[in-house]
């Protein structure tokens, strides 16, 4: 594609200056020379029309260096085309770019001129730069930023282009402006150019935002990596040469040499292990890109994989093998550590050229291949569980971020379904997010999970090649402590929308208490509501339904005691201003109990327990203090059993795996259900007043009493509710001491409803 008359008549009227009108014109070529695919005449037509609509629009403008303006949306565009491989519309929509925003030109007219793909991408990138409203803009502009994403990937792309530019000529702004644009950089655009397989320009926009955050140590490590160069020329030459004539052998075009590292990677290398530049050896890896066809592209790469390693000993826990599971970004690529001359670590990095694109240009190159590998769609199945965050709901725009966070950054866990179907999870996913990631209703009802056939806690983190099966019962719901089990944004969210549902249903039985209570005194229900919340200080009416619902608060008795009546309106009571204030500080206690985390009652498998879906097995009712087990089941969590119930033996026998230890950790404020056996003689009707009065005397709560007599003997069951084995020890030992009593024991159940 050439520069027509058209466009030069362009240049001629909208840049009076030769000099200037020279260099954009140089600018300009170089941009058309750096597409590389075929365009069509309606593709080269729409470019030229771009650049010449963009030339004139921006002729007053100037950037902060003094060049004209135009040359930004012209590099931006050539970095489009050149550095992240994207096609003629793109290009296209970078030259107009700013235009919307900066200039007169409105986006109708682009859609009248270019049509409405374009004019959609460039209002898009139009409201990437506006301003954010909220107190938490980078929430806010991280979720403007992604919602973007899943609509056009395209768009983030150009944006992409657009920030390192700016990052590149930096140096013209004020220094404050710069700090700010860096940490927005590194912020959001540096690890989205990681998640879409940007390689070369997330490392390099790490660099260029380290130069501005923390500038010495940048100078010092370039200035040592430019020192040390000859140095690892020779070393990395002193590693390859053993190699070349084997690699020749193969006939095979290939290009062997060394990659240096970011400098950004040196220093969180100097950070995070604590040692100097001197002591990092791995300032670059060894990277050898082979050139052939796509289906000799694996069987090549293990050749040389076998010719590195029968030359320099591996390393076999340090083989990665990216290309038979390529990462979630698309990056394909065999990797290994060898040990090189001089005992040194030196990681090999074996590839395809078509590889090697996808590596360093991420999605663009890895669309453009498309067909040609079998690779299955990595990006689709990201930008969908993407759009899966963006559609619930977030409140809490902190909450939101942590959610991407782990989505956005994480490296992953490639784990399969019984039926063989990969499924690809954020590191540190667990079992249970695993339910969640095949569907929500899954995750909803997940009652137990197996890992390669064996029962795990629903809180099991996954491990690569794990195949897992999940367990469902439409009982089972989620639980607070589920919240604690899960990493991914999806789960988390899920059981967060499910434990708000949740609250709001209980609350219900609340407000119907509370609406008998208001319409029996003949009081408006909404007005009298909102002064009993504002009463007690809490923060929303379904606080109060939920309080009431819980029996935390009695409605009677917060009435009676702290209101009086007047014309259909509850008032405070004047005296009661200082109950009031007690009021309030119950309430602040209630909040600040809700807010703590539950003390740790009981370790399951040396954990706590809260981390599972536990319970206590109904045949032998442990209670604290009592030994103890846990069993997995398949559709109940964790059923606690006492290590004496008589389904213990039958249990772990039979389900070994199954079994889990567990033990005890501190003191409950609940009470637990024990039922005792009391047999004895029956001497009269007096029997039950009996038993029942030495129970209630030692303050315990009996919670059912059955007894069946016979021929002047009688037995009885009674359940009792007690804090832990001295309490029920103390009544054992009460109970056997009575006249007439011949044996008091604890009752255990034979049953199976535990498996
Ligand atoms: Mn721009």
């Amino acid at each position: 594609m050439s520069i027509t008359a058209s466009t030069i008549q362009t240049l001629e009227s909208s840049v009076p200056n030769k000099e200037e009108r020279q260099f954009i014109q140089r600018a300009y070529r170089k941009l058309l020379r750096s597409i590389k695919m075929p365009l069509s005449k309606e593709d080269s037509n729409t470019i030229r029309r771009a650049f010449e609509l963009a030339v004139d629009a921006h002729k007053e403008q100037r950037r902060k260096s003094g060049e004209p303006y135009i040359t930004h949306p012209i590099e931006v565009a050539r970095i489009c085309a050149e550095e992240i491989g994207l096609g003629p519309t793109a290009v296209a929509c970078a030259l107009l770019h700013d235009v919307v925003e900066d200039t007169e030109v409105s986006l109708k007219e682009i859609e009248e001129q270019f049509g409405s793909v374009v004019a959609r991408i460039v209002d898009g990138l139009t409201k990437l730069d506006g301003t954010y409203t909220s107190n938490s803009p980078q929430a806010e502009n991280l979720k403007k930023v992604l919602s973007t994403l899943v609509d056009d990937v395209r768009v983030v792309l150009i944006k992409m282009a657009d920030r390192l530019h700016n990052m590149r000529t930096l140096g013209a702004m004020p220094h404050h402006k710069q700090i700010k644009i860096a940490a927005e950089t590194s912020y959001i655009y540096a690890p989205l150019a990681h998640r879409l397989g940007l390689y070369n320009i997330k490392t390099e926009l790490q660099d260029l935002c380290m130069k501005v955050t923390d500038p010495k140590p940048y100078q010092e490590i370039s200035r040592k990596l430019k020192e040390s160069q000859r140095q690892r020329t020779r070393y990395i030459n002193e590693f390859i040469k053993p190699l070349t004539k084997k690699l020749d052998a193969l006939k095979v075009p290939y290009r062997i040499f060394g990659r240096p590292k970011s400098i950004y990677s040196i220093w969180s290398k100097i950070k995070n292990k604590g040692v100097s530049f001197e002591e990092i050896y791995d300032l670059f890896a060894i990277r050898i890109v082979v050139d052939v066809e796509p289906e000799e592209e694996k069987d090549i790469c293990w050749k040389v994989y076998s010719i590195v390693t029968a030359v320099h000993q591996p390393i076999p826990e340090r083989l990665k093998d990216w290309i038979s599971t390529p990462k979630s970004n698309g990056y394909e690529s065999l990797h290994t550590t060898v040990i090189g001359p001089k005992g040194r670590y030196v990681e090999v990095q074996i590839r395809s050229e078509r590889m090697d694109e996808i590596a360093e240009k991420g999605y663009a190159a890895h669309y453009r291949y498309k067909g040609v590998s079998t690779q299955r769609d990595v990006y689709q199945i990201w930008l969908d569980s993407m759009r899966d965050l963006l559609e619930n709901p977030h409140t809490d725009p902190l909450e939101f971020l942590s959610d991407f966070k782990t989505t956005l950054f994480k490296e992953e866990v490639y784990v399969y379904t019984p039926k063989g179907d990969m499924r690809i999870l954020p590191k540190g996913a667990t079992a249970l997010d695993f339910a969640f990631n095949i569907h929500s209703d899954v995750g909803y009802h997940c009652t137990a999970v197996k890992v390669n056939s064996k029962l795990v806690p629903l809180g099991y983190e996954l491990r690569n090649g794990d195949q897992v099966e999940v367990f469902t019962s439409r009982k089972q719901k989620p639980g607070e402590s589920w919240l604690k089990m899960v990493v991914t944004g999806k789960a988390r969210s899920k059981i967060r929308s499910a434990m708000k549902e949740e609250r709001r249903k209980k609350g219900e039985t609340g407000k119907e208490t509370l609406e008998r209570k208001l319409r029996n005194l003949k009081l408006e229900f909404d007005k009298n509501v909102e002064v009993l919340v504002r009463f007690l200080k809490l923060p929303s009416w379904a606080d109060l339904y939920y309080a009431i619902a819980m029996g935390e608060i009695n409605p009677t008795d917060l009435i009676k005691n702290h209101f009086d009546i007047e014309n259909g309106l509850l008032v405070p009571r004047k005296e009661e201003e200082e109950k009031g204030a007690e009021l309030e500080r119950i309430g602040k206690e209630r909040k600040n109990r809700q807010n703590k985390v539950p003390k740790l009652k009981l370790f399951v498998g040396g954990e706590p327990a809260d981390k599972y879906t536990y319970s206590f097995a109904s045949c032998c009712n442990p209670v604290p203090g009592d030994e103890i087990f846990g069993f997995i089941t398949t559709n109940s969590g964790i059923k606690i059993h006492r290590s004496n119930c008589p389904n213990a033996t039958n249990l772990m026998s039979h389900y070994g795996y199954r079994i889990m230890s567990a033990e005890w950790a501190a003191a409950w404020n609940t009470n637990f259900v024990a039922k005792l056996r009391v047999t004895g003689i029956d001497d009269g009707p007096g029997v039950i007043a009996r038993l029942s009065n030495e129970i209630s005397k030692l303050g315990v709560n009996i919670r059912n009493f059955n007894i069946s007599g016979d021929a002047g003997y009688f037995e009885s069951m009674i359940s009792i509710l007690v804090q832990n084995t001295d309490q029920l020890n103390l009544i054992i030992q009460t109970l056997r001491k009575l006249k007439n009593i011949t044996a008091v024991s604890r009752i255990e159940e034979e049953q199976d409803e535990n498996t």
